[in-house]
């Protein structure tokens, strides 16, 4: 017990000091601290137990990793209130995580505990009324395949591995984005525990404020256990066209410009991105397409020969049901773990050939110059069209103007090449922000580096109502670690 203690001490130095589970006592461990108010059921490990990997919650990128001291994975949501009120009276951080795909600078200086929400697990879907609610640890695969069996679908992201809840309080954008709109469109309600470990709910009838606040600003106002959503009937009896087209640098003006055609008219059953990756094989930039469409080949062929038509190199046409589509992010190592991968975004309303050229050849300079460097540079279109029926004032996610999601996933394995890696992908972000189409960032926060700021994320008109919301409701600034309002 003493190894363990003088342990947690070393790493969080003062970190459950005067823990009032331990009356009189210096200092104690963090299961002495939270174990005797939480159903057996909860885990419990301080870092140094030998545990402590199968209770913290996993983490998809290397990069900013958090110095945990200890870890918790709550059994119930009284459990959870219980461990939120425990750690806001002895003044521990805490940051609760589920998929672990969202990491943000300067967590990596982050020290406090971590609260694994993996075990509210649970999805349960109603055909009748179309809707469906998930619990805090549901991943999207979870929620993309209970929907399919029953010939149902929702707008998701594209990969199967991050927390569902995670993706939709950023806002929530993926392949349906233009038949459907964001996640955030069509959440219901839901179940929250506030910064005094209250359970409150919160939709458009109740505490209507922090239902604003929560679509887009989510991760600063309290822990979200369960979101309902509606749902829809299945598009083409799920079954999705995916086409795979892959181009030689010499081709990326011409492709660049059969992207701008779809600027302001992309079909909503169209979706695409581009990757940008360097072939060390071949020593050469190449540009990776994925169209996909909602709809039979001989529907999306006119999409395919437009694209066609750029010359690729490489074209692959096939046809599956969605969730074979949306699993390729786990074969094709998408969700892989422990890389150290940081990210870099923007949002844009149209494609400026220019200044997509000048990327291409800068990010080829990069790679060239890197030889470690494995990261890519992502253009995602989806149609906006749905997104922007929804009135701007719903929702404090302002960006709905949005028509191109720029991101970059910055990959290194030496971590010394961190700040050179980060100094290119500002002066690329500061580059494309020129001919973005708006006169101010428009950055998506679950996109986001962290260094953009609260206006970049949820617009300079939004911050007054949203700082005076985090005063009522979080004025301790319990959450929102790596996403500051001020
Ligand atoms: C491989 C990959 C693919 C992605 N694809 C898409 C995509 O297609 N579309 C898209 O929109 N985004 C996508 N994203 C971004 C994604 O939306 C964010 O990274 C999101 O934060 C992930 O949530 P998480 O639970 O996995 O992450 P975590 O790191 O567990 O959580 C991220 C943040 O959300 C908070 N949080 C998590 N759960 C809750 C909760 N229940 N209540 C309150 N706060 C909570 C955490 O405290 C933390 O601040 C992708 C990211 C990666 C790495």
């Amino acid at each position: 017990m003493l190894t363990r203690l003088l342990a947690l001490a070393a790493v969080a130095p003062g970190l459950v000091a005067y823990g009032k589970k331990a009356p009189g006592r210096a200092a104690c461990t963090i299961e002495e601290l939270f174990e005797s108010s939480v159903s057996p059921a909860t885990e419990i490990a301080s870092s140094t137990d030998a545990n402590f990997s199968s209770v913290v919650g996993p983490r998809w990128s290397a990069w900013e990793a958090p110095a945990w001291s200890g870890a918790i994975k709550p059994a119930t949501e009284a459990d959870l209130q219980k461990i939120v009120q425990i750690s806001v009276e002895n003044n521990i951080p805490f940051i609760a995580t589920n998929g672990g795909h969202g990491p943000k600078q300067g967590q990596g200086s982050f020290t406090g505990i971590n609260i694994n929400l993996g075990s509210f697990n649970t999805v349960s879907i109603d055909t009748a009324n179309n809707l469906v609610t998930v619990g805090a640890g549901v991943k999207l695969w979870d929620v993309q395949t209970g929907l399919y069996n029953v010939g149902k679908e929702i707008q998701t992201g594209n990969s199967i591995c991050p927390g569902a809840i995670g993706v939709t309080i950023g806002a929530g954008i993926g392949m349906m984005t233009g038949m459907y709109g964001l996640m955030i469109d069509t959440l219901k309600s839901v179940r929250m525990i506030t910064a005094k470990g209250q359970l409150v709910k919160a939709s458009a009838t109740e505490n209507k404020d922090l239902f604003w606040a929560i679509r887009g600003a989510g991760v600063n106002f309290g822990i979200v256990t369960e979101a309902t959503y509606g749902i829809h009937d299945q598009t083409n009896e799920g079954n999705v066209t995916a086409v795979t087209f892959v181009y030689a640098a010499a081709s990326n003006r011409t492709l660049w410009k059969t992207m701008q055609t779809f600027d302001g008219n992309q079909p909503a059953k169209l979706s695409f991105q581009t990757v940008i990756q360097f072939n060390r094989a071949s020593n050469a930039s190449q540009i990776v397409v994925q169209l996909w469409y909602f709809g039979p080949v001989s529907e999306a062929q006119p999409y395919i020969d437009t694209f066609a038509a750029a010359g690729p190199v490489v074209q692959s046409v096939t046809y599956l049901p969605q969730t074979d589509l949306y699993y390729q992010s786990e074969t094709a190592g998408v969700c892989d773990r422990g890389h150290i991968i940081s990210a870099h975004s923007l949002g844009f309303n149209q494609t400026v050939v220019s200044s997509y050229e000048a990327h291409f050849a800068d990010m080829t300079a990069f790679y060239i110059a890197n030889p470690s460097f494995a990261g890519i540079s992502v253009f995602q279109y989806y149609s906006n069209k749905q997104t922007l029926k929804t009135p701007a004032s719903e929702t404090v996610f302002p960006w709905r103007d949005i028509q191109v999601w720029w991101l970059t996933q910055n990959q290194y394995s030496d971590a010394s090449l961190g700040p050179q890696v980060d100094k290119f992908m500002i002066g690329q972000r500061t580059n494309l922000q020129t001919t973005s189409g708006f006169d101010t960032p428009h950055v998506y926060f679950n996109y986001a580096f962290g260094d953009e700021g609260a206006a970049a994320w949820y617009s300079a008109a939004n911050l007054p109502r949203l700082r005076k919301l985090k005063s009522i409701w979080d004025p301790n600034f319990v959450f929102g670690n790596g996403a500051p309002l001020y």
